[in-house]
């Protein structure tokens, strides 16, 4: 079968290439790929920058955000030939530690843990890949092609989570939120904050495409200013761009109890010139929290499914604005200012 492959930390390696069919011990689901969408983890390891191949192998087969179709559901009997099914990233690490002990793989503690297409587990981009029975979401049949924007919205569902669980720490009414970034991680923040009923913003630089129309669609306000410029202290604000400057001035603009949930993975850039202690002392005195997060367990995985079946099919398809054939797989990873999500797609949905 088809695959498309990587040698970690070896940029410019990547190829499409005929590889094995996948091996029994990945799973006893097998599933034909229907797309696998790209982010910009895909793109660091692509440029050498991250990712590890399997232990004893030398490549490693990229993608983690999938949507196929089952072929043989083996011993499963959850599952159906004919269902649309998306891969779980994440396994739990060996130890276990704590956290992966109770099936909270997102918050390993040790860094052990190892996800399909990134850390020591071939990924989805290949015609056909096997998978363990309860690492197999799956997704509403109507959903079709957008089951590929499942993976996405497992982040987004966790880094809610952690915002409800700080907020909840004293009496929280938050009226508002404030989504920096409108890709594809910041629409669906977005999202799913319309959909828990709250004032939705989002903030992005581009002033026209589709991310300003994509916004009001949703029932939200565009802004394309700075975060100090938006007019309001926002009660949550999601940080989605990993910007240096972005976040500061997000930690600058939160409410009096507000909390800043970080998701982007930025590095480098300016240093802003304010004093870490200057930062706390405004973070003490309105008594602020930043949270990270990563990742997503299978709770989030549950949900995320629930907010794709509830949100308008017809919004959900613009985010998906461009689609590769395998063969085509660089120009999937080089970034155009349009893009919103790619996706490579190997079979019809
Ligand atoms: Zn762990």
């Amino acid at each position: 079968m088809k695959a498309i492959t990587v040698e970690p930390h070896v940029s410019g390696s990547a190829r499409l290439e005929d590889f094995p069919e996948p091996d029994q011990h990945e799973g006893s689901v097998l599933v034909e790929a229907i797309a696998v969408g790209v982010c910009g983890t895909d793109v660091e390891i692509v440029e050498g920058k991250y990712g590890w191949s399997p232990p004893g192998a030398s490549r490693l087969v990229l993608g983690h955000e999938s949507l196929g179709r089952v072929l043989d559901p083996g011993p499963s009997s959850a599952l159906k030939a004919g269902d649309l099914v998306v891969g779980i990233v994440r396994r739990p690490d060996p130890v276990p530690c704590p956290n992966c002990a109770v099936g909270e793989w997102d918050m390993c503690r040790n860094t052990q843990y190892t996800e399909r297409g990134i850390k020591e587990i071939h990924g989805f981009m290949s015609e056909r890949w096997r998978i363990e029975p309860e690492y197999a979401m799956r997704v509403d049949k109507s959903l079709g092609l957008l089951g590929v924007l499942l993976e996405p919205t497992t982040v987004v569902a966790k880094a809610w989570e952690q915002v409800v669980a700080v907020g909840q720490r004293s009496f929280w009414e938050p009226r508002n939120v404030l989504v920096t970034g409108a890709g594809p991680i910041g629409l669906l923040a977005a999202l799913i904050g319309k959909q828990r009923g709250l004032e939705v913003h989002v903030l992005d630089r581009v002033q026209t495409g589709s991310k300003p129309d994509l916004v009001r669609q949703l029932g939200a306000t565009y802004h394309s200013c700075s975060v100090p410029e938006v007019g309001f202290e926002p009660d949550i604000i999601v940080e989605c761009t990993g910007v240096g400057q972005v976040i500061v001035d997000c930690l600058k603009t939160a409410s009096a109890g507000g909390v800043v949930c970080l998701t982007g993975v930025g590095s480098g850039g300016r240093t802003t010139g304010l004093p870490a202690a200057d930062l706390a002392s405004a973070m003490v005195l309105k008594n602020n929290v930043i949270v990270g997060s990563v990742n997503a367990n299978k709770r989030h995985w549950y949900k995320a499914g629930a907010a794709l079946s509830r949100a308008d099919p017809a919004w959900l398809s613009q985010l998906v604005t461009r689609r590769e054939r395998p063969e085509d797989f660089s120009k999937a990873l080089s970034r155009q200012p349009d893009d919103i999500k790619v996706v490579v797609q190997f079979s019809a949905a």
